[in-house]
């Protein structure tokens, strides 16, 4: 299943898994439309996938396989729902590629998975034999996401793909802003993350980046800004560009907008400076080779995982680390990155440093 926002490479994943389970005398099935598909269920939604049926998977971009966002998979009813479509389906083993909100509901379903069975043969929805043969559910993660902002991983899947087709988009419009002498303001995606802003902007040479990993007041970045572009500018440099990532905040908070950005270039620097939001594109076009390759080795072993689980086993996330496939605690990967967002919350910038993994940091 993939599920969440899409990300380029993640269909090279369901490629990996369905012949990685094919190879290793499994059956592989693809869940429509994230969990949208496991709520719905029926061979419309849960497709047997055969060897042919990924080919051509490698190099498009998207999920061919659909993603969506369920609400009704957040409610006990809804994954009640999906756990008989399973057993209808056959199924004992659920590999999501998704990032940390389907990631949370893969693990949930997991833990639930033995009081929503238990419900389902109580009711007489499944027989006796049904339910001893799927009292256990395996569960793996693999993450898709172009922000790069799951804890216990060095890299998602399409977060360089991203990153890419920014840098690409920023040399565009070098281009314009150096013939014009104008100033530019990019905002670029990332939610919660400044990944994405902060890689684009040492790739591309950018005059200022605003990330929500290092906040500081309004008057703070304001003048800091001010002072790095008047010198660039004072030595000749034509372009000014800022990065912006959408999650930009201040010490209180506040967000910071392209448009504020854009307010103090015209207004103190009285540079002649247009905002650019890259938006959707963002997430478009076909995966980098580095996405391929990671999301098939992950779903390689994704399905090595699954099968080497036991109703013992914490469920694994599927991670990169200094260049090495590991398996890591899916719900411990889950709850770091959801305390960074609760130490940010609360302004505590300290905690949410020291609990990101990232060598970014600084
Ligand atoms: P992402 O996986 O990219 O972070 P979302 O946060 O939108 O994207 O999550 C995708 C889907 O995962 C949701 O639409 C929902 O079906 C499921 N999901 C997310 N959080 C939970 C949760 N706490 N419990 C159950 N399901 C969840």
């Amino acid at each position: 299943m993939t599920s969440g926002g899409d990300a380029p490479g993640m269909n090279a994943c369901v490629r990996a898994v369905v012949r990685a389970a094919i190879y290793r005398g499994c059956k592989a099935f693809a869940v429509m439309e994230g969990y949208e598909g496991l709520v719905r269920g029926g061979p419309e939604y849960i497709k047997e996938m055969n060897w042919l049926d990924v080919r051509g998977y490698l190099s498009e971009g998207g999920t061919n396989i659909g993603t969506a966002r369920c609400m009704d998979f957040k409610q006990r009813q809804g994954r009640l729902k999906g756990c008989k479509h399973l057993i209808d389906a056959g199924i004992d083993a659920l590999i999501v590629c998704g990032g940390d909100g389907s990631l949370t509901g893969a693990d949930l379903f997991r833990k639930e998975w033995p009081s929503l069975i238990q419900e389902l043969k109580d009711t007489g929805v499944i027989s006796n034999e049904k339910y001893e043969k799927h009292k256990h559910l395996n569960i793996c993660g693999t993450v898709g996401s172009i922000d790069n902002d799951m804890a216990t991983t060095d890299a998602t899947i399409g977060a360089y793909s991203s990153l890419d087709r920014i840098c690409q988009a920023i040399d565009y419009i070098d281009a314009t802003a150096n013939s014009h002498s104008r100033a530019f303001v990019v905002e670029v995606m990332g939610r919660h993350c400044g990944w994405l802003a902060l890689m684009a902007g040492i790739a591309t040479s950018a005059d200022y980046i605003l990330i929500p990993e290092k906040p500081s007041s309004s008057k703070g970045w304001q003048d800091q800004m001010c002072q790095i572009v008047s010198q660039h500018r004072s030595k000749g440099k034509r372009k000014t560009i800022v990065i912006v990532a959408e999650g930009a905040i201040t010490n209180e908070l506040e967000p910071i907008s392209s448009d504020a950005v854009k307010d103090v270039l015209v207004d103190r620097l009285g540079l002649d400076t247009r905002v650019t939001t890259l938006g959707h594109v963002q997430r478009g076009g076909t995966a980098v080779s580095y996405d391929r390759i990671l999301a098939t080795v992950q779903g390689v072993e994704a399905v090595k995982a699954v099968l080497d689980s036991t109703p013992d086993t914490p469920s694994p996330l599927i991670g990169i680390e200094e260049n090495k496939i590991v398996r890591k605690s899916l719900v411990e990967a889950v709850e770091i990155t959801k305390s960074v967002a609760t130490a940010i919350e609360n302004k505590d910038f300290d905690k949410a440093m020291s609990l990101r993994d990232s060598e970014f940091t600084e």
